[in-house]
């Protein structure tokens, strides 16, 4: 059900910006009201245990750790297996890569990137990055992303995964995966989201995106590396006191939301195909998830001018690189918004 709603008789804009912008549902504020709670920086908050028992469980490893955001999940993952001086192998257009950097300034660590189609890196680079000796660093991580938010929501093969993981092992090295979206990409491929993580060594997952929490997400790993997480997210001032109240809503999140995505990845597709047809001063990827990337090279106007133009015809999208605009769907998109969506695109490109 929609939760926009408007103040007077505005419109209230289609919002494809983003799927963190979806609500908590009436059920996790229920969850939130009722939710039982601690200290989780004294002795514990059983809400926050439950998630993070829940979530270890459904990922298949041995504990979780309940943080602010997926940003201080992935960068705890990072501090709890590297050392100063060593470096992160990871694909080059990886959340943690383009948008982390501000948290990789931290650590004292080297992010090499390399190469990759689809979010999923090339093997014979990833193969040199792995080398060692000489003017090069010890890898101490590798970390993969998916479903993967710059390649457009594109879902890496679970071969492909296997073949990383097989790589990194063979030297000893632990893999790391950002998995934001991680239950959109197992909605796609149509398997349990364990079959995915089992191709790492700890795992993040956002709650506040499609599953629709307000904050939060989960690390997973070994004991040893989340407690070792644990100690670290104090250091970082990301131990919260009575964070079961979010925590439960996470949960709900987790244990309800995530079947529907499947929807979000339909109407991504009809998204795409409506736009496709005002080619060719327009082109949408076609989506394996919930998120479209709009090619707007071929209009004669400027992203930037675009999301203006939209914006003016009720669509709110984002700037994505220099030429590209990028949508997403999420729970408070209908079929209706999707067709406003085209429309708006439509309008704007005959006014230009
Ligand atoms: C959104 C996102 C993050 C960061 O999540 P926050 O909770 O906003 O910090 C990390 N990785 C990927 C792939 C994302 O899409």
């Amino acid at each position: 059900m929609t939760q926009r709603t408007p103040a007077d008789n505005q419109t209230v804009p289609v919002d494809l910006r983003s799927d963190t912008v979806t609500h908590p549902t009436a059920a996790m504020y229920e969850r939130m009201r009722t939710a039982p709670i601690g200290d989780d920086g004294l002795d514990g908050d059983p809400s926050v245990r439950a998630l993070e028992a829940h979530v270890a469980a459904l990922l298949g490893k041995e504990a979780g750790l309940f943080v602010p955001s997926c940003t201080m999940a992935n960068l705890l993952a990072v501090l709890a297996q590297t050392q100063r001086n060593e470096q992160v192998v990871l694909e080059s257009s990886a959340h943690m890569y383009t948008s982390e950097r501000g948290a990789a300034t931290f650590t004292g660590l080297f992010y090499q990137g390399v190469s990759g189609t689809d979010g999923a890196m090339d093997l014979n680079r990833l193969e040199e990055a792995l080398l060692s000796g000489g003017h090069r660093l010890k890898t101490s991580l590798v970390a993969m992303e998916t479903s993967h938010n710059n390649a457009g929501g594109t879902v890496l093969p679970l071969d492909h995964m296997r073949t990383v993981h097989g790589m990194a092992q063979a030297g000893g090295i632990p893999v790391h995966l950002d998995g934001a979206r991680l239950f959109n990409a197992a909605v796609a491929l149509g398997v349990p989201a364990d079959e995915i993580t089992q191709y790492a060594d700890t795992v993040s997952l956002c709650l506040s995106k499609g599953l629709s929490a307000p904050v939060g997400a989960v690390l997973a790993g070994s004991k040893a590396v989340i407690a070792k997480s644990r100690t670290l997210r104090r250091m970082l001032g990301g131990t919260q006191r009575q964070s079961g109240i979010m925590a439960a809503a996470g949960l709900e999140g987790v244990q309800t939301m995530t079947g529907r995505l499947v929807e979000d990845h339909v109407r991504a597709r009809r998204l795409s195909d409506g736009i496709n047809r005002l080619a060719p001063a327009l082109s949408a990827t076609v989506p394996q998830t919930n998120i479209v990337q709009v090619e707007t090279a071929d209009s004669g106007m400027s992203n930037t001018q675009w999301v203006a133009a939209l914006q003016a015809e009720g669509l709110l999208t984002r700037p994505w690189g220099r030429t590209r605009l990028r949508c997403v769907t999420h729970r408070h998109i209908e079929d209706e918004d999707i067709d406003t969506a085209v429309q708006a695109f439509a309008a704007v490109l005959k006014k230009r």
